[in-house]
């Protein structure tokens, strides 16, 4: 593990992307303006008509939410960077610039539920087609690629069952069909994982988890080359606004400058936490990618530099035990955010995971006694005693 950060990534972390104003300003200024005023008119002319470079608008660029964007492909090993309203409206932005009607999607089964609504009610009335396969089974996907086949669009690793997808082979089975690879790098950031490196052409954040990591501001980001990202998703956003607000890309921009430190915290807590639920006789099944147990722990230590945040377990006695231990807690937050420093539990079958039919729960492994803790950066030792109240 640990291969493929580069060496400056701590350094790009706390200072990429900063312009410092003339006020000889330390840390970064937020600039809440909605447009810029121009010296004269033929200054304002010559910005609108883009042969000037500058800012014009806030919902096409603001300096606060550019230092988060190029701080953030940095970081991702990405030419550009488009920010959005949240991560929803960067999946949301990029199938907008990118796809048309006719084409075709591949799309891992085990994506954030209203991902799979957007593709499902939304992408499929303008004539978009998707299918969705394990995300586990390279096989698979290579099976349901067809001529019209445009994107594929994976989540790794998945909510909440953590199963890990192989970034290479996908990259490579799109590639092979002229497709584009998108990765939701959501659990991992790039602290512990930089899809880009791995072949994939787009990276998809929900910043309102880790990246911010203490549950205060929404927002998202799509990571890529100058021209799809650079060009056409920003050309998305400028047009139809699902701009990310300049105190939020504030926010997200100091996220950033500890994110590998909170990341490193929270694979520890979780790997305790994980070890000590596959000793307890209550538990049936932990899902966590550090565990040699878990069927794609050995991808997930080449691909990955950390195995994250999130543990699920299966509790055994079905949705009662499962909410004991949900309500026996006194520490842990019951709610369905993750990626926070506080930790919190969520019961997916009954939650995020409830607009399923019994079987469609059953096909995706959502049993009725699986709890997800997304694990914060508590003392471990008061986690494990917060989940031992409900289990013991
Ligand atoms: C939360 C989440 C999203 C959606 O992000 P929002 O900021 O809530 O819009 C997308 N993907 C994953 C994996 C998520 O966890």
């Amino acid at each position: 593990m640990g291969h493929h950060i580069p060496a400056d990534f701590d350094t790009l972390a706390v200072r990429a992307g900063q312009v410092r104003g003339s006020e000889g300003e330390h840390a970064e200024a937020i600039y809440p303006t909605s447009s810029f005023a121009y010296a004269s008119a033929a200054e304002a002319a010559a910005r609108f008509a883009g042969s000037s470079p500058g800012n014009v608008y806030s919902r096409f660029t603001n300096p606060t939410v550019r230092t988060f964007e190029q701080r953030l492909a940095a970081l991702e090993g990405g030419a550009a960077c488009v920010a959005t309203a949240s991560g929803m409206a960067a999946i949301l932005s990029t199938c907008m610039a990118l796809l048309k009607q006719g084409d075709h999607v591949v799309c891992s089964r085990s994506v954030f539920g209203s991902t799979v609504a957007l593709f499902e009610r939304y992408l499929t009335r303008f004539g978009i087609s998707v299918d969705f396969v394990p995300q586990a089974d390279p096989a698979a996907w290579a099976a349901a690629m067809r001529p019209a086949t445009r994107l594929l669009f994976a989540e790794t690793p998945s909510n909440p069952l953590t199963e890990v997808a192989d970034i290479r082979a996908l990259a490579a089975i799109a590639h092979a069909r002229g497709a584009l690879l998108a990765v939701d790098n959501c659990f991992c950031t790039p602290a512990l994982q930089r899809p880009l490196a791995l072949g994939a052409d787009l990276v998809i954040h929900s910043a309102t988890k880790y990246i911010d990591g203490q549950g205060r501001c929404l927002g998202g980001a799509v990571v890529g080359d100058a021209d799809r990202v650079g060009k056409e998703v920003f050309a998305f956003l400028r047009t139809a606004g699902p701009s990310m607000s300049p105190f939020n890309a504030w926010v997200f921009l100091k996220g950033l400058e500890t994110l590998r430190l909170r990341m490193r915290a929270h694979c520890d807590n979780a790997l305790r936490v994980a070890q000590w639920l596959q000793e307890h006789p209550a538990v049936e099944r932990v899902h966590y990618p550090g565990l040699p147990s878990h069927p794609q722990h050995a991808l997930a230590q080449v691909q990955q530099d950390g195995f994250g945040g999130i543990v699920s377990f299966e509790v055994r006695g079905g949705q009662d035990a499962a909410w004991r231990v949900v309500d026996a807690t006194r520490l842990i937050s019951i709610t369905g955010n993750l990626g926070d420093a506080k930790s919190t539990i969520t019961h997916p079958a009954t939650t995020t995971h409830a607009r399923l039919s019994a079987n469609q729960r059953v096909e995706a492994g959502i049993a009725d006694g699986l709890v997800r803790v997304s694990v914060g950066l508590e003392a471990v030792e008061d986690i494990i005693a917060d989940l031992a109240r409900g289990l013991d």
